[in-house]
């Protein structure tokens, strides 16, 4: 099993792109710093049971550093040359599946509904990336800006383009460059 549940608000199934793409980016944190990806599969709609080995960790942390480069990409051309790169290694033939009718009919890249962890995060990852930057010509997200995160996030709606992954992040990075201005 490898789809998005309706959920609850059927947010998912109204907006199944962002969704993919919010995983895309919670999956690629989680396994950067050591959480429960079962937990964060969980979270966005995954069926269970959900059985993820050792192997397929190793996989999808494999996965993970090469979808990084998608979110640090500059620009949009960047993002595009980054994603069409990893398309030509990694993605199976374009293809719509609706599970067996558990879900509604939608696109994937991995070979099979059956497909292992890794090759599935790989291709939803790139599927979700490649048509945010298709609907709205700019990079899909970014890597935050504070020197002592890592994450990674997904640019939303049509405001500013943000730099940090989270409200956290923003507040403390604004009151060290106040410190900072204070100081000096
Ligand atoms: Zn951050």
């Amino acid at each position: 099993m490898r789809y998005i549940q309706p959920m609850h608000d059927d947010w998912t199934t109204r907006h199944p792109v962002q969704a993919a793409a919010l995983r895309t980016a919670a999956l690629i944190n989680c396994l950067n710093d050591g959480g429960s990806v079962v937990d964060v599969l969980r979270e966005h709609g995954e069926a269970e049971p959900i059985e993820v080995s050792a192997a397929d960790l190793t996989e999808m942390r494999a996965a993970a550093v090469k979808l990084r480069k998608v979110f640090a990409a500059e620009d949009v051309d960047a993002a595009a040359a980054a994603l069409n790169e990893l398309l030509a290694r990694n993605a199976g033939w374009l293809r719509l599946t609706s599970h067996h009718g558990r879900t509604p009919w939608h696109p994937h890249l991995d070979r099979d509904d059956d497909a292992p962890w890794g090759e599935w995060f790989l291709a939803s990852s790139c599927l979700a990336l490649t048509v945010l930057v298709w609907d709205r010509q700019r990079p899909p997200g970014g890597v935050c800006a504070s020197p002592t995160c890592q994450n990674v996030y997904i640019t939303q709606g049509s405001g500013l383009p943000k730099r940090y992954c989270s409200r956290r992040c923003a507040t403390r990075e604004r009151v060290a460059a106040h410190r900072a201005a204070t100081r000096a």
